[in-house]
């Protein structure tokens, strides 16, 4: 019989987003914060540069705000820029008050600067300030006696009472698997907040750690959610480039502070791109490498902040120094190899200014949603602040609302009896492969609409697969992230071929030119797919 919980406010993740939700309700409500894994299972806790806020009289909201807009190149919100970026100040206090201790110098907080940002405003604890934040925000949680956090535990699929044919059309908990003991639990609760993380896994190379399959994303419309700018892949530039290093990202931060991007021949190449030099912002960077790899046949270039001293770049980058040193490298002394990697979503699921998505009850926080603060491009460290605003902006909208929702008990218990267990995993693996493999070749920094013809073709081919295999076999991790990614690569080539112009991050050479008409490409629900659908259930 399948195992039955009831909370007040169901969090599905548990990064910087979930938790800051999580404790921002935890006086008011009973919280479950579910993860795959452990706090390393988040992206957020590798995030290394920082967070962006403005704290220096000479800087100013509405710089930040200019500098968010141009990023964006025409789709950002303005509204939403100038209310998340207003909180930034207040955010930094709330995450002192949480025990976060960022660097200083003499009494003042020590700011770097990141490609795009006319100022220095990042707040950072060395370069490990994501593990500084979640570990601090993981303490409080489990400290709290209202939250209970609960690990290897893995979403299925929300329950939308709707799609169950009851009434009315709401969220009412989620289906997961409990990796332990593998079998499917039913949550229930009044509400639910999805904080999922990103997307990049779907490519080949990512900057993300394993959790990031976009399966808030893919939840969320078969839920019944528009999904928005799913085109809009951000790039990292500059992850190390080593056969055993898993695309380990090296801050922007080091171009921040002086970093030059080199041809292996030693001759800088930036001045040829854009006139801010290695502080342009990520997507020209990215495509800048992209170009000179593509044009010379190199597997790498190379980052060189070899003219600063070594004491100043073991204090301001001893995680990244100590990576490199496992690698033979010493960025003190040398030249570093590297290439870009796929980074951050930012598109997702639509929401409004508090995270409140299209199914009443169900709100999606952090780089699962999207906000309209990023727009067409994401700017460096905007994307912290937005999982602390938005993760209170929820909390506080869920609070106000919390004892008119019941929670829902007659939900149906998931079904296994015409499942058996797979004999041919072989298939999910190389499915996976298959598919981060082409939409690395075909989806990745340049697109051209014949590759991106190419993907669709192979997607609806391996949807076909991956259902005939999600009906017959019992769910597992691998294929639930399988079966999510396939839906999140279905998006992303969607939104893609919609979007007839280069613009932000998407780049199609057959539509170079960027069009007059600012508009985001917004998917509708309701087109069925034979992956849409539950799991049978028995009522
Ligand atoms: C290497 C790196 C460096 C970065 N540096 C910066 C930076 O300096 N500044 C900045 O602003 N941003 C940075 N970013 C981006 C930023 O870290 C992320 O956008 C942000 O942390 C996302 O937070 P989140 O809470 O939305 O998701 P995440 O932190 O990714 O957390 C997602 C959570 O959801 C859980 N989860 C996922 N799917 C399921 C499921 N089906 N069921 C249950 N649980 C699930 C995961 O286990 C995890 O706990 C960086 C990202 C990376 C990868």
């Amino acid at each position: 019989m399948t195992q039955r919980f009831s909370t007040d406010v169901l969090v599905i993740g548990g990064g910087v987003a979930g938790l800051a939700a999580a404790l921002h309700l935890a006086d008011y409500a009973r919280v479950t914060v579910l993860c795959k894994g452990d706090i390393e299972s988040a992206s957020s806790h590798w995030a290394q540069g920082g967070i962006a806020s403005v704290t220096d009289p000479d800087d100013s909201v509405s710089a930040h705000v200019q500098d968010t807009l141009a990023a964006g190149a025409g789709l950002c919100d303005e509204a939403v820029v100038t209310q998340t970026v207003s909180r930034g100040p207040a955010t930094i206090r709330q995450l002192g008050r949480w025990g976060v201790s960022f660097d200083s110098e003499d009494n003042e907080f020590h700011l770097t600067q990141e490609g795009g940002h006319s100022f220095r405003r990042i707040f950072h604890v060395a370069d490990t300030t994501g593990r500084a934040i979640t570990e601090s925000l993981t303490h409080r949680v489990l400290d709290h006696p209202n939250i209970e956090l609960i690990t290897d535990r893995v979403a299925i699929d929300l329950i939308n009472l709707n799609k169950l044919g009851r009434f009315p059309n709401r969220c009412a908990g989620a289906y997961v698997l409990n990796r332990s003991t593998n079998h499917v639990e039913v949550f229930q609760a009044r509400f639910v907040v999805l904080a999922t993380g990103g997307a990049s896994k779907v490519y080949l190379y990512t900057s993300n750690p394993d959790s990031s399959t976009g399966d808030g994303i893919a939840m969320a419309w078969r839920a019944g959610c528009r999904i928005a700018n799913m085109e809009f892949n951000q790039f990292h530039p500059t992850c190390l480039y080593h056969p055993h290093a898993k695309s380990f990202l090296i801050s922007e931060a080091v171009r921040g502070e002086g970093g030059i991007l080199r041809l292996p021949g030693g001759e800088p190449f930036m001045s040829r791109f854009d006139e801010r030099l290695e502080l342009a912002p990520r997507d020209v960077v990215a495509r800048a490498i992209d170009f000179e790899m593509k044009r010379l046949g190199l597997d790498c270039v190379y980052l060189d902040i070899s003219h600063r001293p070594q004491n100043f770049i073991d204090s301001h980058f001893p995680t990244i120094q100590a990576r490199c040193r496992e690698f033979g490298y010493n960025l003190a002394k040398e030249p570093i190899p590297v290439v870009p990697a796929a980074h951050y979503t930012c598109g997702g699921v639509l929401v409004d200014s508090n995270g409140a998505t299209d199914v009443p009850g169900l709100y999606a926080i952090g780089e699962v949603s999207c906000t309209g603060l990023h727009g067409a491009n994401r700017l460096a460290s905007n994307s912290l602040l937005e999982c602390l605003v938005f993760g209170e902006a929820a909390a506080v909208e869920i609070r106000t609302h919390l004892h008119e929702k019941p929670i829902e008990a007659t939900i149906p218990h998931w079904d296994e009896s015409e499942v058996t267990d797979s004999d041919e995993d072989v298939l999910i693996a190389h499915n996976w492969e298959e598919l981060r493999r082409f939409m690395w070749d075909y989806v990745g920094i340049v697109r051209t609409d014949k590759r991106l013809q190419r993907a669709q073709r192979r997607i609806e081919m391996l949807k076909a697969e991956i259902h005939e295999y999600y009906s017959h076999y019992r769910v597992s991790n691998d294929l639930i992230e399988l079966r999510n990614l396939i839906h999140v690569a279905d998006l992303i080539v969607r939104s893609a071929l919609t979007r007839q112009e280069s613009r932000g991050l998407h780049f199609n050479l057959d539509h170079p030119e960027r069009s007059e008409k600012n508009q985001d490409t917004i998917l509708f629900p309701g087109y069925i797919d034979h992956l849409d659908v539950l799991k049978p259930v028995v009522g």
